[in-house]
């Protein structure tokens, strides 16, 4: 007998329907012998429904009052799920985050798991019952006010009830069969992968993999946390994510090996902001990214150019989310004079496409196989960022798609058939 902790997101439980599944899930897991504890998110989209509402009715909600109104979305799922529970014979019991003991700093919106208690959740568990707890919030003590963990915080709830109760793994549900080696509706002849190691999964994460928040693989990987993530639509095996010093269920302790590439992640999030003409005299990169960072951007790739001897001045471009942009450029504006640049260059038609491997730490030529790829294809590359385990590069986000399709096939990562793609968003 295990003792299984399960999350399940908001598109597996949207309607009455799936909230049954879901619950005929969770029984099937208890009929096999195992205590389980679940997190669950809220309905499909109730907490964008909930920010739009808020929105309408103050422009700047205040936070204390938002993270309450937030975490209402949570509770009316825990409860529903542990109803539809008891309806099948079993006993089932909710709790909210403060419940079950999540204790959080006081940032609204974005709290930190700093604890967590889970007496009564223990409590039921040795009484037999099923345990329900709202994902996604937690609760200040010092303020004593409920706080939310910031969006897709229901992946980290669920890891750091696994932590405290030393479960024996969490499973994390959603509409997407496990972990691909990109992303099926972009590469349809991705394949979902057994493994993968929690550094190669921050990494893809980082870079535009959507299936697991960063925030609970990392949590994961300093706690020891087995993750497995896998489909409420089929009943086949995931992808198990593994800590250092953790190997694959049911394979008698053999390690994995480390392939040179574990996947290829696509973003179109991102933006890329060029400021023409900065003078090429110490201090001006310093300038420049201090004044972007107190915009609240979040820099990711820079690359600045030689400069030409006639003008001794140079180009510095730089990404960041999209959603940051405008923040940005209106901030370099405002100190155009004082830095002394000719003049700034937005361009949001840009795509990122990244390749991740722990492999690359040891194999050398990695890279060489990625321009090759993209260079057959005749698309141009425009920045180029590297880690020790991750490649990088910036081109027009029109040749994302392409550039995904012909790099996955040269690492030679192709499956026999295409994925199967459930409708949803992966959430
Ligand atoms: N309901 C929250 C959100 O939509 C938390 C979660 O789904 O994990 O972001
Ligand atoms: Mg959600």
């Amino acid at each position: 007998m295990a003792l299984i902790v399960q999350k399940y997101g908001g598109s597996s439980v949207a309607d009455a329907e799936g909230i049954k599944r879901v619950a005929k899930r969770i029984v099937d897991t208890r009929r096999a012998g195992h205590d389980v504890v679940v997190a669950v998110s809220a309905m499909g989209d109730t907490t964008d429904e909930l920010l739009d509402l808020a929105a309408q009715i103050a422009p700047i909600p205040a936070p204390r009052e938002l993270d309450i109104l937030l975490s209402a979305g949570e509770r009316i799922s825990m409860a529903l799920l542990a109803l539809a529970i008891h309806s099948m014979g079993y006993e089932a019991r909710s709790y909210t985050g403060l419940q079950a003991g999540m204790v959080t700093d006081d940032r609204h919106g974005a709290a930190r798991i700093v604890g967590v208690t889970p007496v009564r959740v223990r409590d039921a568990l040795d009484e037999g019952a099923i345990v329900i707890v709202a994902g996604f919030q937690g609760f200040n003590p010092d303020t004593q006010d409920v706080t939310t963990l910031g969006r897709g915080g229901s992946d980290t709830t669920a890891v750091a009830l696994a932590s405290a109760l030393d479960a024996d793994v969490c499973e994390i549900y959603s509409d997407v069969d496990g972990i691909f080696t990109a992303d099926p509706r972009v590469v349809p002849h991705a394949r979902k992968l057994d493994a993968i190691g929690s550094e190669e999964m921050l990494e893809l994460a980082a870079n535009g993999a959507k299936v697991l928040y960063i925030r609970a693989v990392e949590f994961a990987r300093r706690h020891g946390v087995l993750i497995h993530a896998r489909s409420t639509f089929s009943s086949g095996p995931g992808t198990y994510v593994l800590s250092p010093g953790m190997t694959l269920p049911d394979t008698e302790g053999e390690a994995m090996e480390e392939p040179i590439v574990a996947g290829v992640a696509t973003d179109l999030g991102q933006a890329k902001i060029t400021i023409i003409g900065v003078p090429d005299v110490p201090g001006k990169a310093a300038e420049i990214f201090k004044i972007v960072a107190k915009s609240g951007a979040n820099v990711d790739m820079i690359v600045q150019n030689v400069s030409a001897a006639a003008t001794g001045r140079t180009d510095i471009s730089f990404t960041l989310p999209k959603a940051d942009a405008t923040a940005a450029l209106r901030a370099l504006a405002a100190e155009q004079a004082e830095v002394g640049f000719e003049s700034l260059v937005h361009d949001d038609q840009i795509g990122k496409l990244s390749v991740v491997g722990a492999g690359m730490r040891t194999h050398s030529g990695v890279s060489a196989t990625l321009f090759e790829a993209l260079s057959i294809a005749g698309i141009n590359i425009e920045m180029i960022s590297t880690s020790e385990i991750r490649i990088s590069v910036v081109l027009r986000g029109d040749d994302l798609a392409t550039a995904a399709r012909v790099v996955h096939s040269a690492y030679g990562l192709d499956g026999e058939i295409e994925a199967v793609v459930h409708a949803g968003t992966g959430r």
